[in-house]
């Protein structure tokens, strides 16, 4: 049996490749799919370098339906199949609600919301067609539950990301397809990472998260594994949290 395919947005770098070095190091193939092709190309290139495994990096902005569908094609035509879809690529510009512009709200919806729309409807086309199932993960947030004035078109997306993930769920349930959200709690990336190499939030993150620590991409990566795993086969449309126990503590 041909090693599974797994499509990952937005992994050239941070969480999204996190998540790809743990696929791999399963014997999953991988394509790495970002902004930037020659990012994408470049992480792809040492991923297949570090883990051994048929790696793919390629240009997509998952805002384009076009440029979603020309990434589904050119996944299909160079390994035949996809297994699983990540939709990992998310954007957040951190303004203040009241002095947010419509273009930055609208873009953050695009990107968080919009573009794992159409990265899901595609892939799961193709899926549906091949008949032997799959897994489709949504990267979503804390902030499906929580903001803050400086996330609200952030926390918008991510609230909306988990309701069209169940959506999906209860669609593509019948055809052996589970959809499921991985929700990061602190995780460094360079999206964060302004934020919690300062000394006070680097404390503030030992005394509030349980675990003692920040989360690295690749916390976040096991679990996407776990949930694309056999063991797994029944869960379906919910929402893990990966946090340290961040959301657990009360004050
Ligand atoms: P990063 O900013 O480190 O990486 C995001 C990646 O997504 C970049 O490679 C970026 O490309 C790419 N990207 C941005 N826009 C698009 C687009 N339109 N199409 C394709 N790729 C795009 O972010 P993280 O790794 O921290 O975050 C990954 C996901 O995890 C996001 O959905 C985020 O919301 C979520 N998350 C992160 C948390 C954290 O603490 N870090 C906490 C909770 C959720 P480029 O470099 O070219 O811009």
């Amino acid at each position: 049996m041909p090693a599974k395919v797994a499509l990952i947005t937005g992994a050239a770098r941070g969480i999204g490749y996190g998540i790809a070095t743990c696929l791999a190091r399963q014997g999953t193939r991988i394509v790495i799919a970002d902004m930037n092709g020659t990012s994408a190309k470049k992480s792809a290139a040492q991923l297949a370098q570090d883990t051994g495994v048929k790696t793919l990096g390629l240009a997509c902005d998952v805002t384009s339906r076009t440029q979603v569908a020309a990434l589904v094609k050119k996944t299909i035509k160079q390994f035949g199949q996809i297994d699983i879809l990540v939709n990992n690529a998310g954007i957040c510009p951190f303004v203040d609600i009241m002095a947010m512009s419509e273009d930055v709200f609208k873009k953050t919806l695009d990107v968080n919301l919009t573009g794992a729309f159409h990265c899901t409807q595609l892939v799961a086309k193709e899926m549906i067609k091949r008949g032997k199932g799959g897994r489709i993960i949504f990267i979503t947030s804390l902030a499906v539950n929580v903001s803050s004035a400086a996330q609200g078109d952030y926390a918008a997306s991510k609230a909306g990301l988990h309701m069209l993930m169940k959506s999906f769920a209860i669609a593509l349930g019948p055809k052996g397809i589970t959809c499921n959200g991985v929700a990061p709690g602190m995780i460094l990336t360079d999206m964060t990472k302004f934020h919690w190499e300062k000394p006070e939030p680097a404390a503030f993150v030992k005394q509030r998260v349980p675990v003692g620590r920040i989360g690295t991409p690749e916390d976040i990566g096991n679990a996407v594994t776990l949930l694309c795993s056999d063991a797994a086969a029944y869960i379906n449309g919910v929402g893990l949290i990966v946090d340290g126990g961040h959301q657990a503590v009360c004050a």
